[in-house]
C-alpha cells in the first residue's frame, strides 16, 4: 500500500496465471478469475468534528462467489488503493476455498487515517460506507470483517446502519463484531492462533521440537500479538518485534534475546499495535531499524504487518538459521523473492493458508449468529484448529506427493476448487 511502485493486483493476477498453467485452466475460466466479479467506489461526505465536510473515497470488490457469499474484511489506509483491494478480494476467494468454507471472496478499503480521526468521525464513515453498498452487500451475498486499523466497534456501528437501512435485524450481515453483540469468542485469536496451529504441523513435518525454536516477527498488532502468545505455549520463543512508529514516520524493529515479553510490550503499545520506542528502550529492548526483524538468527519468520515486505532487494538477508516462514500477513513476499525463498528450501507456509484462521473463525460467527446461538471459546478454537490442521495437511500431502512449493500446491487447490465450482454453475 504505502508503495506506489509496486502493484498487488498484478502481483495476485501473476500468482494466478502461473497456477493457471499448472491446472492448464481454458481460456474463459482464466478470463473469469484473472479478474474481480463485481467493484464499487463510492465517496463518503462526513461532517467532521470542527464543522466543515470531508469526503472519503471508499471501495469493495467481490472477486468470485461461485462457492458462496462473498467474504473479506474492510481496511481503513491512508495510502489504500483499489487495486490493493482488488488483489485483497482474489486472495479471499483462494483463501476461503483452501480452508473449504462455503464462501467467497471480496474485500473492502477507505482511504484514510484513523489516527487524525476522533471517534465520532470514524463511526460516520463506517455508517457512509454501508449507506453507499448496502443494497449491493448482505448476509446472502457479502460479509465484511474487520482489517487493518477497523474493528469490533466499527463493525457494529456499521451493523448497526445496515439493519437500521433494512428495517430488520440481521446480524450475518457482518462479522467481529463484539463478544455479547454476536460477535464469536475466539474470534480475535483465531488469525495468530491459526498461523500457529499451521506452524505446529510445519514442524511437526520438518520433525523439530516446537520447544527449541525461535521467531521473529513483523508487526505486532492482532495478527501477531496472538501468534506470539500461542507460539509461546507450544513452546517457542519469540525474540524480535516491530512495528510502525507514527511520530517518527518508520518502523523500528524491537529486540530481546531472552524473549519479548508479550504482556510488558502489550502495555506500551497504542491501539493500532505501535510499541513506544523510549519505553521499549527502558524495559531493556534493543530499538533497531525496522527491517532487522527480517535478519535474525531464528527457525521462524511471521511477516504479520503489511503486504509487499520480503523483496528481491532484502530477501538475502534472511538468516541461513530460517527453516519456516508463516506469512501472517496477506501479500508479505513479492514473486521475485518467493523463488529465492522456494530455492533455499525454506518451507514456506502462504498467507491464504497461514492467516486464514481470521475468516475460518468468522465463518463460525456467521454460523452461530444465523443460529442465534453461541459455543464457547473452546470449541470455537478446537473447531477452528481442526480446520486448520486439516488444510494444512492437504496442502503438504499435495506439495509432497507433486513436489510442488507449498504456495503452488495451496494456490492448486483452491484455484481448482473455485473454477470447478463455477464450471458447474455453468459460468465458464
Ligand atoms: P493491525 O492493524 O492490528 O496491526 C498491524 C501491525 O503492523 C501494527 O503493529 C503496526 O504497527 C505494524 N506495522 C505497520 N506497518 C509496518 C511496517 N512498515 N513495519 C513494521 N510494522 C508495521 O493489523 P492485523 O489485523 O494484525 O493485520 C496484519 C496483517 O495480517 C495484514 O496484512 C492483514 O491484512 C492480515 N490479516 C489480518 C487478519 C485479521 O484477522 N486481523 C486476517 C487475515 C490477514
Amino acid at each position: 500500500m504505502a508503495d506506489r511502485s509496486y502493484n498487488a493486483f498484478e502481483m495476485a493476477q501473476s500468482q494466478f496465471d502461473k497456477v493457471a498453467d499448472q491446472l492448464d485452466l481454458d481460456e474463459a475460466t482464466r478470463d473469469l478469475l484473472r479478474y474481480n466479479a463485481r467493484e464499487y467506489h463510492v465517496s463518503i461526505p462526513v461532517r467532521m468534528d470542527d464543522g466543515s465536510f470531508k469526503v472519503f473515497r471508499g471501495y469493495r470488490v467481490q472477486h468470485n462467489d461461485s462457492r458462496g457469499p462473498a467474504k473479506g474484511g474492510i481496511r481503513f489506509h491512508p495510502m489504500e488503493t483499489i487495486d490493493t483491494v482488488r488483489a485483497l478480494a482474489m486472495w479471499m476467494t483462494w483463501k476461503t476455498a483452501v480452508v473449504d468454507i462455503p464462501l467467497g471472496g471480496g474485500k473492502g478499503g477507505v482511504i484514510c487515517d484513523p489516527h487524525n480521526l476522533s471517534m465520532r468521525e470514524q463511526e460516520q464513515i463506517c455508517r457512509g460506507w454501508v449507506r453507499q453498498l448496502s443494497r449491493d452487500m448482505g448476509p446472502v451475498n457479502d460479509i465484511p470483517a474487520p482489517d487493518v486499523m477497523t474493528n469490533a466497534q466499527h463493525m457494529l456501528w456499521m451493523l448497526d446502519e445496515f439493519e437500521t437501512l433494512r428495517g430488520e435485524r440481521l446480524p450475518g450481515f457482518i462479522t467481529g463484531k463484539p463478544v455479547g453483540m454476536g460477535g464469536s469468542l475466539g474470534r480475535t485469536e483465531a488469525t495468530g492462533y491459526g498461523v500457529i496451529f499451521t506452524v505446529r504441523e510445519a514442524l511437526k513435518a520438518l520433525d523439530i521440537p516446537p520447544a527449541k525454536t525461535t521467531a521473529s516477527i513483523q508487526g505486532f498488532g492482532n495478527v501477531a500479538q496472538y501468534a506470539i502468545e500461542l507460539f509461546n505455549r507450544i513452546g517457542g520463543k519469540t525474540i524480535c518485534v516491530s512495528s510502525w512508529d507514527q511520530k517518527d514516520q518508520t518502523s523500528y524493529s524491537f529486540k530481546k534475546s531472552s524473549g519479548v515479553d508479550l504482556d510488558e510490550l502489550r502495555g506500551i503499545t497504542d491501539r493500532f499495535g505501535g510499541i513506544d520506542k523510549d519505553k521499549a528502550k527502558g524495559l531493556g529492548y534493543e530499538v533497531l531499524p525496522g527491517e532487522a526483524w527480517i535478519e535474525q538468527k531464528v527457525d521462524i519468520l511471521i511477516p504479520a504487518a503489511l503486504e509487499h515486505q520480503i523483496t528481491k532487494e532484502n530477501v538475502s538477508k534472511i538468516n541461513d538459521s530460517v527453516k519456516i516462514i508463516a506469512e501472517g500477513a496477506n501479500g508479505p513476499t513479492t514473486p521475485e523473492a518467493d523463488e529465492v525463498i522456494s530455492k533455499r528450501g525454506i518451507f514456506m507456509i502462504p498467507d491464504l493458508l497461514a492467516n486464514a484462521g481470521g475468516v475460518t473463525c468468522s465463518y463460525f460467527e456467521q454460523v452461530q449468529s444465523n443460529m442465534n446461538y453461541f459455543w464457547d471459546k473452546d470449541e470455537v478454537l478446537g473447531k477452528l484448529d481442526s480446520k486448520m490442521t486439516s488444510a494444512f495437511n492437504a496442502v503438504s500431502e499435495l506439495a509432497e506427493k507433486r513436489k510442488l512449493y507449498m504456495r503452488d500446491a495451496a494456490y492448486v487447490i483452491a484455484i481448482g476448487r473455485v473454477a470447478q465450482a463455477s464450471k458447474d454453475r455453468g459460468w465458464v
